[in-house]
């Protein structure tokens, strides 16, 4: 698709999507250290599994980054065990919580002050975190203009026709040249992306109830919704 016509066609989408779904207020949490670990638990597995996880941690009260730190390693993991390779995403959480104690000090606050590529660097420095991940704290916790990708997007701006890339990098580039810098655009148009994929364009799509059908270029046959 040509360049014009692609940053158009993903303003469009956006309208679309946020006509049929309306507000989604994503990234759903109570607070900040919570976005962190549903960004870190959700890697490789549906949302679903990463409440079951995040409610058994609120029911501890272990949303905390130091009580993570001091508390007993496999009572964490067997908290964490829903979200999946838990012990995996232990090492990642307690990553995440060694940088939040030493380089933020404990103060979330600093993911809003601090330099957009200066901070995604030592996010990406940390073992465990990788690009959607980091991009997803610094859109959601820090309210850095960072385009989340996951393979939500990728399938379904591939299903749609609007871009069969898979990289990540080049793909991020094709949302932010297309949209303005706009924090609040790019967490409500990720969060729609969410919803879509839940909704219709699962990994199985519902496309005969789809409202994007019409537009859409996944092939007939493949449409078995
Ligand atoms: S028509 Fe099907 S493939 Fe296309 S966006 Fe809708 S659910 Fe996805």
């Amino acid at each position: 698709m040509e360049s014009v016509q692609l940053q158009l066609t993903i303003y469009k989408l956006y309208t679309k999507l946020e006509r049929y779904y309306g507000k989604t207020n994503w990234w759903p949490a109570e607070g900040v250290f919570e976005i962190i670990v549903g960004a870190v638990l959700t890697q490789n597995t549906n949302w679903r599994n990463v409440e079951k996880a995040l409610n058994n941690l609120k029911d501890n009260l272990m949303l905390d980054y130091a009580k993570i730190l001091d508390e007993r390693e496999d009572f964490v993991k067997q908290l964490i065990k829903p979200a999946g390779f838990y012990n995996q995403k232990y090492s990642t959480l307690i990553n995440i919580c060694r940088f939040i104690k030493e380089e933020l000090q404990g103060n979330l606050e600093l993911l809003k002050t601090m330099d957009t590529s200066n901070l995604r660097d030592k996010l990406l420095n940390i073992k465990g975190i990788g690009k959607e991940t980091a991009d997803s704290i610094l859109l959601y916790c820090g309210y850095h203009p960072v385009f989340v990708i996951d393979a939500y997007t990728k399938r379904i701006v591939s299903r749609l026709g609007i871009s069969k890339e898979s990289s990540y990098d080049k793909l991020q580039q094709i949302f932010e040249n297309a949209l303005p810098a706009d924090v609040h655009l790019y967490a409500e148009y990720h969060g729609l992306i969410v919803e879509h994929a839940k909704t219709f364009c699962r990994k199985k799509p519902v496309c005969k109830e789809c409202f994007l059908a019409y537009i859409c270029n996944y092939k007939a046959e493949e449409k078995v919704g």
